[in-house]
């Protein structure tokens, strides 16, 4: 039986993460994974939605910026790019890259076989610690005859060759209303279907509601608080029939759900605790823990999971961690909701600004400037609980918020930094000042 100080199970951001700060600790690892290194994130997730988005991103600037002629689409240069960033689905490199770093890296699907061991392809591996990280899959909804018809999951959407004319997506959440802005700007006729009263309703109401304008302008039809019921091939195509009786004509249904951590046995997500530990020797981070499924989170774990076992006592914080939809413009958000802040009590304070009334650059930037930023802020403790942002650059400019939430750096302190002019960060101090809190501090 082989012997190692730790096998990952699973390598995308989060294996990669732990695997990487465990090899660089001179600690002996294997790897294992199923598929391919990098996981679901570099393949057919983050990386290629986020090349796909950009061309039609840009095209859309160019359009709202002054004294710029609109640039073509070029979509077989796109899905080249796209293709590139997606290493033509081909791992090799990053094989060699951690044989190089000195681990064991073993291509098959892992399974637990007792305390310390792990069964892959027959062969049995031992060690002190073992971190699963295997990601998660995306739930299929029980419509009726969905198994007839064409239904792509991120996998295809994400590595299209030829757009589909009409396109209909299931779900309204981060991922649906990405693929939806996509597939609007590359000429397709989509819908999108969203079980909740507003898209991304992870998020504040107003959020989803800024969101569904965003995406009317491109096009799209958004249908919320509807849930698809009946799906049948009708032709070339699809029909789709929502709860409400109506009927949604498509070439393909995509799922833009929300997606569900998976265990190793398919039970679903693997509880942990603020170390990542999910029982003795045992460690278990990103999507597969349900904490919150993003790369950024699935990395903090690794690394946070991979300190523990070097024996760095280290718990990992989630206050400060950001979320974003990167639609056009970008909708950003940090910290609790309203609706969270209400159920635990907490006392507070909201904001909303538009920022075209409030400061320079959304002017400079763009003819008919766009973006709103709403603020939560503890009364009693006088610092922000919450902050969501719809807007250009919000991904960028959403971190402040966060580390003023992870910090908790007082309101009075918030007020009396600068921000340089003009950027979109000058935005909270219009909208600190509307809280009306600005004598308190903590
Ligand atoms: C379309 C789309 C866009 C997204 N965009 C973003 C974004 O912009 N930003 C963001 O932060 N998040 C984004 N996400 C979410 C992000 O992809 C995930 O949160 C992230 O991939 C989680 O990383 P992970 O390491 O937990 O799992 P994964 O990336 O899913 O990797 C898990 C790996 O484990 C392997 N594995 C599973 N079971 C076994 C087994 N038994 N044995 C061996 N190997 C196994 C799998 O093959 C896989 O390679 C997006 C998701 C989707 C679907």
């Amino acid at each position: 039986m082989d012997k190692f100080d730790v096998i990952v199970i699973g390598m995308g951001p989060g294996g990669e993460a732990a695997a990487g700060r465990l090899l660089d600790a001179g600690r002996r690892v294997a790897v294992i994974e199923r598929e391919l290194i990098g996981g679901e994130c570099a393949y057919w997730a983050c990386i290629p939605s986020k090349t796909l988005l950009r061309g039609p991103e840009a095209r859309a600037e160019a359009g709202r910026a002054a004294g710029v002629a609109t640039p073509a689409l070029d979509w077989a240069g796109l899905r080249d790019y796209r293709d590139y960033m997606i290493r033509h689905l081909d791992d090799t490199a990053q094989i060699s890259g951690y044989e190089q770093a000195g681990a064991t890296v073993i291509k098959g699907a892992a399974r637990i076989a007792g305390p310390g061991k792990v069964e892959v392809g027959g062969q049995l591996l031992e060690a002190g610690h073992i971190v699963i990280a295997t990601g998660s899959q995306p739930l299929r909804p029980a419509i009726d005859g969905l198994d007839q018809v064409t239904v792509w999951t991120n996998r295809e959407a994400t590595t299209v060759r030829d757009i589909p004319s009409r396109v209909l997506l299931i779900g309204g959440s981060a991922v649906g209303v990405e693929l939806g802005q996509f597939y609007a700007r590359m000429g397709a006729q989509v819908t999108i279907v969203q079980r909740a009263g507003t898209l991304i309703d992870r998020e504040d109401p107003r959020v989803g509601e800024l969101a569904a304008q965003a995406l009317a302008a491109d096009g799209i039809t958004v249908r919320t608080g509807r849930a698809p019921v009946r799906a049948r091939p009708a032709g070339d195509g699809t029909v789709v029939t929502l709860d409400d009786g109506s009927q949604i004509e498509t070439d393909v249904v995509i799922l833009g759900l929300n997606r569900a951590g998976v265990q190793l046995d398919q039970g679903g997500a693997i509880p942990v605790d603020e170390r990542c530990r999910a029982g003795d020797g045992l460690w278990a981070v990103g999507d597969v823990t349900g904490v919150a499924l993003f790369t950024h989170v699935a990395m903090y774990q690794g690394r946070v999971a991979a300190d523990n076992i070097l024996g760095r006592d280290r718990a990992a914080a989630y206050q400060g961690i950001p979320r974003v939809v990167f639609a056009d413009p970008e909708i950003a958000a940090v910290g609790l909701t309203a609706a969270q802040a209400a159920a635990r009590g907490i006392s507070t304070a909201t904001a909303e600004i538009s920022l075209a009334d409030a400061i320079a650059r959304p002017w400079t930037y763009e003819r008919d400037p766009r973006g709103t930023l709403g603020l939560l802020a503890d009364r009693d403790r006088g610092v922000l609980a919450g902050a969501w942002a719809v807007a250009p650059l919000a991904s960028e400019w959403i971190h402040q918020a966060a580390l003023a939430i992870r910090a908790q750096i007082p309101i009075s302190v918030l007020l009396d930094q600068v921000a340089q002019f003009p950027t979109y960060s000058e935005a909270y101090l219009t909208a600190l000042e509307r809280l009306g809190l600005s004598t308190r501090s903590a």
